[in-house]
């Protein structure tokens, strides 16, 4: 057996996968694969528009919303952001972590970014909101709703007194139901919660649509996205075709709510064993904002030792737990705990983590 706590790409449902191998060669009655369909022939557009509308279906989204399908990774959308929004040439940057700091960096090729808070010297913990400066006249007011390299996630929606605001939900897309009107734009890269990498899935807001820089690439353009319901050139079909299998999953698995209830259960209990190792363990990030998604942590010393995080990683692998290894800008331990992880999956890291820690405690 096999437990996948990679960050992505990362675990899909086993029973998606098995459809997927069980229609691969003949999709319905087609006698062809996905992958050989037309984008334009109607086995298809049947498939896109269920995929589509399963998005509004699962997170409700209201009907002056729009939901897109584009490519270029969730690195794609930091630029198309800055082209279809930025206005008044300025925007507020919420930097909590490795994406966000992308993000900014990007769009200071397009205009003015207001860092919201100085920032911090180590991604552990979110700024409280009553020190954040914002500018009234920002386009929009941009964070990272869950930094899957440093595990900071907000429990919290940011007020941004009317000024539209724009979520990075790559990694936590899915996992928890929230409230859609509180947003103008939220984006997130399929390869984490929502299927194969090649998909970013972009909500926005009716009225912020129409107004890209002229020198915006056709492609990045949200109106014609919108316009072509997401078919102006070939999308990746197959991508697509496999997330809606995954929408489906969610739906038979209780939804949102489910999804939510599993990943508390999921990281409360890796937390659990970090708390109960007297330091063997440590998890950097501040107790409040502590990730539900992605649990980074340390072994054998509070800046971890690499010797016994090595000899844990291997022991890990021996058990067919795959993927811990920490992201290289931070090293260490990292524990993906995306949808497609079962709590059981959770467990058998936590027992590990428990047994490992009582076989090196001096
Ligand atoms: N935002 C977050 C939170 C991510 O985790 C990632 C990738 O892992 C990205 C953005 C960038 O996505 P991509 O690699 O698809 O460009």
């Amino acid at each position: 057996m096999v437990i996948n706590f990679g960050a992505g790409p990362a675990k899909l449902p086993e029973e998606v996968l098995i459809e997927v191998q069980r229609d691969l060669l003949n999709h319905g009655q087609s006698g062809i694969s996905v992958m050989e369909m037309s984008h334009r022939s109607k086995e298809y557009a049947d498939i896109h528009s269920k995929a589509l509308q399963a998005v509004r279906d699962i997170l409700n989204v209201p009907d002056n919303y729009k939901v897109l399908f584009m490519q270029g990774g969730g690195t794609g959308i930091f630029s198309a952001i800055c082209m279809n929004l930025m206005k008044t040439g300025t925007a507020d940057y919420c930097v909590t972590g490795t994406w966000s700091t992308l993000a900014a960096k990007e769009a200071a090729k397009y205009g003015k970014v207001n860092m919201v808070f100085p920032k911090p010297e180590k991604f552990t913990t979110i700024p409280d909101q009553s020190s954040w400066k914002l500018d009234p006249n920002a386009s929009y007011v941009y964070y990272c709703d869950n930094e899957t390299v440093n595990g900071v996630e907000f429990p919290f929606i940011p007020d941004t007194k009317g000024v539209p605001l724009v979520v990075d939900m790559s990694s936590n897309m899915l996992s928890r139901p929230f409230d859609i009107t509180k947003f103008g734009l939220i984006f997130g890269g399929a390869q984490k919660n929502i299927g194969p990498a090649g998909i970013t899935v972009v909500i926005v807001r009716e009225d912020l649509i129409g107004n890209a820089m002229p020198t915006t690439p056709t492609i990045l353009d949200f109106k014609v996205t919108c316009a072509n319901n997401s078919l102006y050139n070939t999308p990746p079909t197959f991508i697509i075709y496999v997330m809606g299998l995954v929408f489906e999953w969610i739906k038979r698995k209780g939804g949102l709510d489910a999804m939510h209830e599993n990943a508390i259960t999921k990281s409360k209990l890796i937390y659990q064993s970090i708390k109960n190792s007297n330091g063997f363990y440590t998890c950097p990030v501040d107790v409040r904002y502590r990730s539900r998604m992605n649990v980074p942590f340390r072994a054998g010393s509070a800046s971890g030792d690499e010797s016994v995080e090595s000899e844990f990683l291997k022991g890990a692998e021996k058990l067919g737990m795959v993927q811990l290894k920490g992201h290289r800008s931070v090293g260490g331990i990292r524990a993906s705990l995306y949808n497609a992880v079962s709590v059981e999956d959770a467990i058998v890291l936590a027992n590990y983590m428990n047994e490992f820690y009582n076989s090196h405690k001096s």
